[in-house]
């Protein structure tokens, strides 16, 4: 308990580090004059918060894996037993397909965490630039309202159609026709990241594209004309090329 509350401290400092900092680039971006650089003090912080925080998510998932595997080895020795009892005519078939299905599941959730692990860094950014765009909007009401929502640091697009990610398919159509290549997607739906820190990413999924380049630009088109909310993220963390994103869904609460 003690612990999960250190983990909302710690988030929360970071959520705050990420505001301070976008605000200040905000503000620096209104003036048309030469700007004062954001004091690197604060950028030097935001960057070893979030290495801080990738650091534990990392190390939090390394613990999950020990634990997957162990599981992995007592399924497959229960397995081994299953298939001998079987062999000796103890038991019947589907008891040891049961066995087996059992160990596919721990194997799949062993899989699972590894490639949590591989895009841990992205999916902490990601976090963090989406948390920071609700603070700003819930300084903001009358912002929060409208249908489309234009920041410098990012676009955020209400949509008109009812939205569910079993929907996802069609987007993965659209954009494997038009670059050949998968959409990128980084997160889809709850994630690890997301039950840590308590954030209802249930109905959405994280692209890993620049809202700048070609084919966020035409990713968000076609979202905008299918009236599929989104909100695009342009925020790196400072000394990282992590943090530009789009979410495709609502945007994401904490609960
Ligand atoms: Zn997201």
């Amino acid at each position: 308990m003690s612990e999960t509350a250190s983990l909302i401290k710690s988030a929360l400092a970071i959520c705050l580090a990420v505001s301070c900092v976008c605000t200040s680039v905000i503000a620096q971006k209104k003036k048309t004059h030469p700007k004062e650089p954001v004091p690197q003090s604060e950028l030097t912080r935001l960057r070893d918060e979030y290495v801080k925080a990738t650091k534990e998510y990392k190390a939090s998932l390394e613990k999950l894996l020990a634990i997957y595997e162990g599981n992995v080895k007592s399924a497959e020795e229960k397995l081994d037993n299953a298939k001998k009892l079987y062999e000796e005519g103890l038991i019947s078939r589907s008891q040891v397909e049961e066995n087996q299905r059992l160990v596919k599941t721990e194997q799949d959730k062993v899989s699972e965490t590894r490639k949590q692990m591989v895009t841990a860094d992205s999916q902490i950014a990601d976090f963090l630039v989406e948390a920071d765009a609700d603070a700003t909007l819930a300084k903001n009401l009358r912002l929060a309202k409208s249908k489309l929502i234009r920041t410098t640091s990012f676009i955020r697009y209400n949509g008109t159609a009812g939205w569910s990610l079993s929907d996802a398919g069609k987007i993965q159509r659209f954009f494997s026709d038009s670059f050949h290549k998968s959409l990128p997607i980084a997160v889809f739906g709850q994630g690890a990241i997301h039950d840590r820190w308590r954030l209802d990413h249930r109905n959405a999924m994280d692209i890993q594209l620049h809202p700048d380049g070609v084919e966020g630009q035409a990713l968000m088109n076609f979202l905008q004309k299918n009236g599929i909310p989104f909100s695009a993220f342009r925020s790196a963390i400072p000394g990282t090329a992590t943090g530009p994103h789009i979410h495709i869904g609502r945007p994401s609460h904490r609960y």
